[in-house]
């Protein structure tokens, strides 16, 4: 895509030329190096007066009732799906991702949108009965405040979608910080919610949703400020690790979603063909970037031959490159950072015991002198060394034995994080077992798919040193409202709970 493609796909998704340039924040295409835009950072002064302003729209906000505020997030959704096409691309051309990706993750926000639409009409408590005659207790959940949105670079869209789709219809104004390393796909998805806004008209209080452009002193500001309830962060948990204890410190709530290293336990019950499939996909798919990424492949002795003879050949086919391009499979690393990360890695792996099986040598450097292109590899390890332990962000996948089951999941449990996992059995026993309370201890565990690619109305996020939290569907709307208990007494007498006299 030339220069003037690129200018007009920004166009369409309304970020404008002048603040695309002049500014100290550069944004660059990890597929070619080029620069696409310097944008204007928000001065940390400028994010406290967001703050203030949201603060303003929550009096107003949380008086619209829930299902006519279902009626924005139907009309973003309509946005999203009409923009999919642009949005998609501009996630390509500043995360890298290979088109089905692109658009897969502006479908993620559509989908999230249908389901916050039909959650503006569920936000209900319980009603409890109470042991005094003539009570009632019953739970509430009312809006709580404005909910900031810090998100890494390799959702670009989609994470703001999770949380702020949910915030609107549980009444709270959303801050949006997008990841400095891909802040236009974040300002295509926050411009199609303004079109949304504009479209809802005045029943929406100005500051109802604002973005913020920079790095990590405007999201500090946020993170800081007693003023913004909840604090949904995602990236790596080096950052999670400085957020959480800050905003435990103000009394504030979060929803951290941090780094995986995540498994898939392949034992001889597995359909292999089915799992070599799953491997590839989870393993290679966003080039090994996403938090969901296949990194530890545990493998049955009996089936490890077996697998790795049909694995090998399907690595060997990938096609990596532009991932504009038709065919592409593998697109770029972000930047040379992670592509020196995986190297480092690939090193480690191999001083630690390891055999690379396949690829890791970066590719295509005559046609992108200044992009990163690697083939994906395969580690085989004698153990779950240090180098296992650890997440690194690129497409390294390392392969170890075992020899039963209960070997496979303390292995599998462990590491330091705790996202996704998956077993690949048609044996009922063994795939129960790993579904139990002594199976996997991550937040998410499948059975025969891969750990990666969630569907939005399960809750999505991990144990560990992956946060903890929980965002998206089922119950987690619970986390963006505050909940009341009411005890209500219809009676001319006044009992006290436990049978309690008094005077
Ligand atoms: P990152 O931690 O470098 O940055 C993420 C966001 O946090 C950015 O917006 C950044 O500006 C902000 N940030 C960084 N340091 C901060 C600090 N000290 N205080 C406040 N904000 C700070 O992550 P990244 O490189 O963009 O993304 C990759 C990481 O994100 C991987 O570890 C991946 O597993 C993780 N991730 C997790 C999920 C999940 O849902 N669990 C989803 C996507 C990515």
């Amino acid at each position: 895509m030339n220069h003037d493609e690129r200018t007009r796909l920004f166009e369409d998704c309304g970020i404008r030329a002048e603040e695309r340039s002049g500014g100290s924040l550069r944004v660059r295409s990890p597929i070619d190096g080029a620069e696409l835009a310097q944008l204007h950072e928000t001065p940390p002064a400028a994010v406290l007066q967001a703050i203030d302003r949201a603060q303003h729209a929550f009096i107003r906000w949380r008086e619209v009732p829930a299902p006519v505020r279902g009626e924005l997030v139907r009309l973003w959704g309509e946005e999203l799906r009409q923009a999919k096409a642009s949005i998609g691309r501009v996630i390509s051309i500043e995360a890298g991702k290979i088109v089905q990706e692109g658009l897969g993750e502006v479908q993620e926000g559509v989908d999230i949108c249908e389901f916050a639409l039909g959650l503006s009409r569920q936000l209900h408590g319980r009603t409890i009965v109470s042991e005094r005659p003539g009570h009632r207790i019953m739970e509430q959940y009312h809006p709580l405040g404005p909910v900031a949105v810090i998100t890494a670079f390799n959702f670009p869209s989609a994470v703001f979608a999770w949380n702020a789709a949910i915030a609107l219809v549980c009444g709270d104004p959303v801050i949006f910080k997008p990841s400095e390393k891909a802040p236009l796909s974040g300002l295509a998805t926050f411009r199609a919610l303004e079109r949304a806004i504009a479209r809802f008209g005045d029943r929406a209080p100005a500051g109802l949703a604002q973005i913020v452009i920079g790095g990590r002193a405007q999201a500090e500001a946020l993170v800081d400020s007693p003023l913004v309830p909840l604090v949904s962060a995602t990236g790596s948990t080096r950052m999670g690790r400085e957020v959480g204890p800050r905003v435990a410190a103000r009394f504030g709530r979060r929803i951290l979603e941090l780094g995986g290293n995540n498994a898939m336990i392949v034992t001889p019950a597995a359909d292999l063909d089915m799992a070599v499939r799953a491997i590839v996909f989870s393993a290679v798919g966003t080039a090994g970037q996403r938090c969901t990424s296949l990194r530890r492949l545990i493998v049955h002795r009996e089936v490890r031959e077996a697998l790795l003879a049909r694995l090998l050949p399907a690595y060997e086919s990938l096609r990596v490159g532009d991932p504009m391009e038709e065919g592409t499979l593998v697109g770029p690393l972000i930047d040379a950072a992670a592509f020196d990360a995986m190297q480092r890695a690939i090193d480690d792996a191999k001083g630690q015991g390891g055999r690379l099986l396949c690829g890791g040598d970066r590719v295509h450097a005559e046609r992108f002198a200044d992009a990163y292109y690697v083939r994906p590899a395969i580690a085989e390890m004698p153990s779950q060394t240090e180098v296992v332990r650890r997440e690194t962000f690129a497409p390294l996948l390392y392969l170890m034995a075992y020899e039963d089951l209960a070997q496979a999941i303390a292995l599998h449990n462990d590491v330091p994080q705790g996202l996704s996992s998956c077993i690949f059995s048609n044996d009922l026993r063994e795939v129960e077992r790993f579904l139990s309370a002594s199976g996997s201890d991550c937040g998410m565990a499948n059975v025969n798919i891969g750990p990666s690619g969630a569907e939005i109305g399960g809750a999505f996020g991990g144990e560990k040193e992956t946060g903890g939290d929980r965002e998206s569907g089922s119950d987690a709307w619970k986390q963006y409202m505050r909940r009341t208990t009411n005890t209500i007494n219809f009676s001319t007498e006044l009992p006290l709970a436990q049978g309690i006299r008094f005077g």
